[in-house]
């Protein structure tokens, strides 16, 4: 009889459930997703990426069934967090001091991006960061273009204790890489890291730079610094040299004074590259390794 009673229960328990549940339509989200939209193009984040979120939430909340009275903007907030951090999240996660530690010394990097992006900072502070993991770096100083960068190079590296391999201005950038990486080798450094020009001018394309050092040092890894509050610009940026050479991962600069933070969003999404690393200010210790959480908190706040 007990049993009986309990399957009654459980019956006309689901016949109010099924009442009680509606499906979400299409309809019930579009005003929030406007706004949503509004909201995202505001902070920077490139019309691609906006759709391709909206589509993501609706494929995740449209048919979707929920009980009656629920809070709608919780849900459809849950599925934005949800959405940004797919695209936020890369399909295999890197870990950088594994992979140096696994592959056959020197590992080199090779940093590429505009001029004032931060590169020539976040080469220090990468340096910097890998030393504190116990592993030696050596910097070569292939912007042989832009006066001053070689000093100012020398000066980081000098601050952060790494050599520098340099030649004179307007020698060819990939045999200073290239002479970087004969030096590791002979002294059994762990890693090289290749700082760049990053500006064209008209008797030299920069692309074409890139593509040779690349060919001469077969990096490891290629980074893209670009900063964040250069907003879409960056994501432009990134897509030119990821045609030259194909990068793998990403540096984002000056998060700290970047409160929209949209550039990250839509770089990660079009160039389909992790984002490695983030800058937070200009001393050494600040650069921090990429937290998808951390960053969607940011954004969606
Ligand atoms: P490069 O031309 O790309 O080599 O750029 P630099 O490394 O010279 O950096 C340009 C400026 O940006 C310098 O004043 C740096 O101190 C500053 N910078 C670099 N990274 C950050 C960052 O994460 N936060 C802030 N606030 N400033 C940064």
């Amino acid at each position: 009889e007990n049993v009986e009673k309990e399957e009654d229960e459980a019956k006309k328990k689901g016949l109010l459930d099924k009442i009680l549940m509606i499906e979400i339509k299409e309809k019930d989200i579009e005003e929030a997703l406007e706004d949503l939209e509004l909201e995202l193009l505001e902070a920077d984040v490139a019309l691609e990426v906006v759709d391709e979120l909206k589509d993501r939430i609706k494929r995740n909340l449209v048919g979707k069934k929920v009980r009656i009275g629920t809070n709608k903007e919780k849900i459809i907030e849950e599925a934005v967090r949800k959405a940004v951090l797919e695209i936020l999240t890369p399909e295999k996660k890197m870990d950088l001091l594994e992979e140096i530690k696994k592959a056959e010394k020197p590992y080199v990097i090779l940093f590429v991006g505009f001029n004032g992006s931060g590169k020539t900072t976040t080469i220090a502070k990468l340096a910097h960061w890998l030393k504190k993991n116990g592993f030696s770096v050596v910097i070569a100083a292939s912007d042989t273009f832009r006066a001053g960068a070689i000093e100012q190079l020398e000066e980081h590296a000098k601050k952060v204790g790494v050599k520098v391999i340099k030649h004179k201005y307007g020698a060819d950038p990939a045999a200073v890489a290239y002479d970087a990486i004969q030096h590791a080798k002979a002294r059994g450094i762990d890693v090289v890291l290749i700082d760049t020009a990053g500006r064209s001018e008209t008797n030299r394309n920069l692309m074409d730079e890139m593509k040779k050092i690349a060919r001469v040092t077969k990096p490891n890894l290629v980074i893209f610094v670009g900063d964040s509050l250069a907003g879409n610009a960056i994501v432009e940026q990134a897509r030119q040299f990821n045609q030259a050479v194909k990068i793998d991962g990403v540096i984002l600069t000056k998060l700290d004074a970047d409160a929209r933070g949209g550039a990250a969003l839509s770089i990660s999404h079009v160039i389909n590259a992790p984002i490695l690393f983030v800058g937070i200010g200009q001393g050494y210790e600040d650069l921090i390794p990429f937290d998808e959480r951390w960053f969607v908190e940011k954004i969606l706040g």
